[in-house]
């Protein structure tokens, strides 16, 4: 997730915040604070609701946290890798990469996190009716405990990409031994999930209630593009399972040495070859990555006095895969730019190139050598 800021690490798992939950958290403070609290527990000062405002969305997100770390340690447990957990607009998320190996595995890791946040608002709720607090610690209790109740309810709701879907998915994937199948039909109950947020949020959204309406619309929207995108990314996985990077890169692209000057290139290789893109060598290993347009950008003055070098992204920011890696783990190191990886060898050599068009072009063949030539495709 771009513009995310690191905390650091809980349990070695890398914790981010993404710019958005700020947004959340000024807002739901606010909304504590004038309208909640004074509401559920009056007569208090206005510094006081703040106060408990504050505190009790910070907790909320804490609770959510350990939500996202119930997934990312039973996935651990489950050698699923993991990317990191990041707090964002909807809550939280925990990244994982690669697929999941069997159903069971994806209904174990899925199940973990609401298993925590019913620990948690069961606990809490327990905490605000039998033990009697002072009023304001009693209303963040308790606020917290139901928030964690309602949001657990909304959590299983059988709608990919939340809990509740996913542990459909793997019931679906366990039953036929589909996984295709599975992702579609969960996929799509997920999307029709969000058009139905959308719908009741527009109605609410003219019935008055503009900022709730507003708000699930949002999240609607998030859903089905959610629901939409992780259909894709099986489809695509699908299509490119046991196939190696090997078999879809470019094999020994022309490279160009780091310290030839921009306009040695532009006569000598860019003429010639005309690439968008070269591989960049120095002392026979690979350091960087050189594309025609950012050589193009630059005034034709500075051709000859800059090289190869100054113009290059250096290796450190381009994605490098191996060769005997599988196609649809590189596929996520190509979502991000630049959309093509180095691919390098144990010897540190160069082998070839790739790119994200090389491997939508196989993902589409093998859809096409599914699907025939159209005479035998399903409606
Ligand atoms: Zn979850």
């Amino acid at each position: 997730m771009t513009s995310s800021i690191r905390l650091g690490r809980i349990a070695g798992i890398e914790i981010s915040v993404n710019w958005t939950w700020f947004l959340v958290v000024i807002l739901m403070t606010w909304s504590l604070a004038v309208s909640v609290f004074p509401h559920d527990n009056p007569g208090h000062s206005d510094a006081a609701y703040w106060l408990m405002g504050l505190i009790a969305a910070l907790l909320f997100f804490a609770s959510i946290l350990l939500h996202e770390l119930g997934h990312a340690l039973q996935a651990r447990r489950d050698d699923v890798a993991i990317e990191g957990i990041t707090l964002w607009l909807f809550g939280g998320v925990a990244r994982f990469r690669g697929m999941y190996r069997s159903p069971g595995v994806e209904f174990r890791v899925a199940i973990a996190g609401p298993v925590v946040t019913l620990v948690i608002g069961g606990a809490l709720v327990a905490l605000g009716a039998a033990i009697p607090l002072p009023d304001v610690v009693d209303g963040v209790v308790t606020w917290l405990g139901v928030i964690n109740l309602t949001l657990l309810v909304f959590n299983l709701l059988p709608a990919l990409p939340l809990d509740g879907g996913r542990l459909l998915h793997a019931v679906l994937w366990r039953l036929r031994g589909d996984l295709m199948w599975a992702t579609r039909t969960a996929g799509a109950i997920g999307a029709g999930f969000g058009w139905l947020l959308i719908g009741g949020g527009t109605v609410l959204f003219f019935a008055g209630n503009g900022f709730s309406g507003l708000w699930l619309v949002v999240l609607g929207w998030f859903l089905q593009a959610a629901a939409g995108a992780e259909v894709q990314q099986t489809t695509a996985r699908e299509a490119l399972r046991g196939r190696t990077v090997r078999e879809l890169m470019v094999a020994d692209p022309v490279t160009v040495p780091a310290n030839m000057t921009l306009g040695r290139f532009m006569d000598d290789v860019a003429q010639r070859t005309r690439y968008t893109t070269y591989p960049v060598v120095d002392d026979g290993h690979p350091v960087g990555l050189l594309t025609f347009s950012c050589v193009a950008e630059r005034p034709r003055a500075r051709w000859d006095g800059e090289t190869v070098r100054a113009c290059m992204l250096p290796r450190e920011r381009v994605p490098v895969v191996s060769p005997d890696e599988d196609a649809s783990e590189a596929l996520d190191a190509l979502t991000d730019d630049p959309r093509r990886a180095l691919v390098i060898d144990d010897a540190d050599r160069l082998v070839g190139l790739l790119s994200i068009s090389d491997v939508l072009r196989a993902i589409e063949r093998s859809a096409l050598r599914r699907y025939g030539n159209g005479h035998t495709a399903p409606a």
